[in-house]
């Protein structure tokens, strides 16, 4: 965990601070480091972000890295930052829950799901549940892990590169390039959709609905963590579950405890990883991440 970020966002969070004024927009966007500031939701934006807007911008994404940013809080050098960005690169459906309590500038604002607002899915209650310091929430509502659909993934980075191209010259450049990558992906996840064949799995958690939507899956899920080795109650609703949903797979968030592996072979379920990458990963980016999470695909699914 990289407990350290936290500070250091913040500190630039600060540093780019000015008032929250909307008149300047026709203007070139300046900072007193001279570069247009970018405020960014979640990790995959931000990610995008660079790649299309490249040195020509700074992205800012000053959620910690030890919490999901969809339940996120920020405090007051955090909204402040947002407010006074020059462009605002949010998900949508329904991410960023604070923003719904605070007034950000629309004329600065992209939302970047916006596009395909018509093809949304509604997830019918769940129980509630925490995970993190944000406390409880429910994933009920919209679904809003729209990125792990590539095609939706790509349809944001478009939204980002129209955005980005009166900063950034090489913004179509670098986003067709970067297109390039998620098609690939997209390709290789829409051959094991296929292999599969409808065949039953489990997800650890509710985050896999669009994946699940664009790649044929059939996903049933539960609300675990990664991190916590399910108890005997957990056990005994996932083999409620498999009573009519015989599934052979777990999909995890995050590579899951040792016990918890052990635990679900005892029932016939194997585990594999494919992580949203929500937030900054560990090592490597966002690309090396879905890299990893196809290529498990891949091998636990030939
Ligand atoms: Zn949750």
């Amino acid at each position: 965990m990289k407990w350290f970020i936290s500070p250091i966002a913040i500190l630039l969070s600060l540093t780019a601070c000015k008032p929250a004024d909307d008149s300047t927009s026709s203007k070139a966007p300046q900072t007193s480091q001279g570069k247009p500031q970018v405020y960014v939701a979640n990790y995959p934006l931000k990610y995008f972000a660079e790649r299309i807007g490249g040195d020509a911008i700074e992205v800012q994404f000053p959620a910690p890295s030890d919490e999901d940013p969809v339940f996120w809080q920020p405090d007051d050098a955090a909204v402040s930052g947002f407010q006074s960005a020059d462009l605002i690169l949010m998900n949508g459906a329904t991410y960023s829950k604070w923003a719904e309590k605070v007034t950000l500038p629309q004329s600065k604002l992209v939302d970047t799901s916006a596009g395909f607002k018509a093809q949304f899915i509604e997830i019918k209650a769940d129980t509630t549940h925490s995970h993190g310091p944000s406390g409880e929430h429910s994933h009920s509502g919209t679904a809003f892990t729209t990125w792990i659909d590539f095609q939706q993934a790509i349809q944001q980075a478009e939204a980002i590169a129209k955005s980005l191209t009166k900063y950034a010259s090489e913004a179509e450049k670098n986003f067709s390039i970067l297109k390039a990558e998620l098609e690939a992906l997209d390709a290789r996840l829409l051959a094991v959709g296929k292999r599969l064949a409808n065949v039953p799995l489990v997800a650890s958690h509710p985050v896999y609905h669009y994946f699940a939507r664009r790649y044929k899956l059939n996903v049933r899920p539960v609300l675990w963590e990664p991190d916590v080795v399910p108890d005997d109650k957990a056990m005994e609703e996932l083999k409620g579950i498999l009573t009519t949903h015989p599934a052979k797979w777990m999909i995890w968030e995050g590579d899951p405890a040792k016990d918890s592996v052990a635990k679900l072979e005892t029932i016939g379920v194997k585990s594999v990883t494919f992580d949203p990458c929500g937030n900054v990963p560990d090592s490597g980016d966002f690309m090396a991440v879905m890299k990893a999470n196809v290529e498990a695909f891949e091998k636990a699914f030939p």
